[in-house]
């Protein structure tokens, strides 16, 4: 992972893209906070942040906010988690419609999960998947924008038809150690597949614990003719409270020796220093074995994941010009 070669901003051509999660504040007291993370996080130079939304649209506004401020007051593509369980298909269109209209154009199309008891085909929604939200995303935005007029080269005031514009990215979710309602882990290549083929153009893992399990999803969904860039999603866990909340979450049992060394550690550091150098080594392992970036779950804090960068040499983008020309 040698820092070598630059473009014209002069930033490291070989680096691998690093992208963040973010929530949105759950209170306006809290929104500065998270407005100083974004700056520092910011500093690496991310390909984008993204941020999640309450299935159901809880979070909209605040969700909305977040993405405004990035795209006004930093130079990282935001991109939007949108969820579309309990949607109607009026609803989940005029959700699309308003974010692109925000000046969005990067998406994470989910389908979120029903609230616990929700009653099968009366409060799932229309809308009964990931990829049919994939499909609604292009549809609303080739309906904004149903063609665009294309100055024709050395014909002043002569246009043809251009080509129409599509969302930048719209990415999907992949389940490296099966969705928790997987039978089979045939079933969450063709998941990913279906998504690929309904129009996304990224996947973002949920976190994992082993390499292996990255590696061997990947190894499985290219056999089964997925072609997108699947990104792992990596959250360095620095205490055993966020290990137990995040297991009942995702559903995804961490290795015991991870959940016995946060316990045993004495204090937050000691803990910190646990949950970062693992989740260092599991990155620097899926990035030497081919991963095509890292997606850093952040949890709204900015000390673990630039840690982990630091740990990795893939730090701030000012400290790798310097590393770089006093190696000249
Ligand atoms: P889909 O893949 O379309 O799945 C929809 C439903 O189909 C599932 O609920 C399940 O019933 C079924 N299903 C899916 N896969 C399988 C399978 N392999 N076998 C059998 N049945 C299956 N949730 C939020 O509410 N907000 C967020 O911002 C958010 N961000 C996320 C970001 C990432 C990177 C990931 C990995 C997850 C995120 N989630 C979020 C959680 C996500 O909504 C749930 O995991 C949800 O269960 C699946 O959503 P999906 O988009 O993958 O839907």
């Amino acid at each position: 992972m040698a820092a070598t070669g630059t473009d014209a901003r002069g930033a490291d051509r070989r680096r691998p893209p690093i992208s963040f999660e973010l929530f949105p504040p759950r209170t306006d007291a809290v929104a500065p906070v998270l407005n100083r993370t974004i700056d520092l996080l910011a500093e690496v130079d991310p390909a984008f942040m993204s941020v999640t939304f309450g299935a159901g649209g809880s979070s909209r506004d605040r969700s909305l906010g977040v993405l405004r401020h990035l795209l006004e007051h930093t130079e990282v593509e935001p991109m939007a988690h949108l969820t579309c369980v309990g949607s109607s298909h009026a609803e989940a269109n005029r959700l699309v419609r308003e974010f692109l209209d925000a000046g969005i154009t990067s998406f994470l199309a989910l389908r979120g999960d029903p609230p616990a008891g929700a009653e099968p085909d009366v409060e799932l929604g229309d809308l009964g998947s990931a990829a049919e939200l994939v499909q609604l995303i292009h549809r609303v935005q080739e309906e904004r924008e149903p063609f665009g007029q294309v100055g024709l080269p050395g014909l002043p005031g002569a246009t043809r038809i251009g080509d129409r514009r599509r969302p930048e990215r719209v990415a999907v979710a992949a389940f490296p150690t099966g969705h928790p309602r997987s039978r089979a882990p045939e079933q969450d290549i063709d998941a990913l597949l279906a998504k690929e083929v309904a129009g996304a153009n990224l996947a973002i893992t949920q976190l994992f614990w082993r390499a292996d399990d990255y590696l061997g999803f990947v190894e499985r969904a290219r056999a089964g003719g997925v072609t997108i860039p699947i990104l792992p999603g990596i959250m360095p866990v620095t205490t055993p409270a966020r290990l137990a909340r995040l297991t009942e979450l995702t559903g995804v049992e961490p290795p015991a020796e991870l959940s016995i060394d946060l316990e045993i550690e004495p204090d937050a550091d000691a803990q910190a220093e646990v949950g970062v150098s693992y989740a260092a080594r599991l990155a620097a392992d899926v990035l030497d074995d081919g991963a095509p970036g890292l997606h850093l779950y952040t949890f709204n804090r900015h000390e673990a994941v630039l840690d982990l960068l630091d740990r990795l040499g893939l730090g701030t983008h000012e400290r790798l010009v310097t590393e770089r020309n006093t190696t000249r």
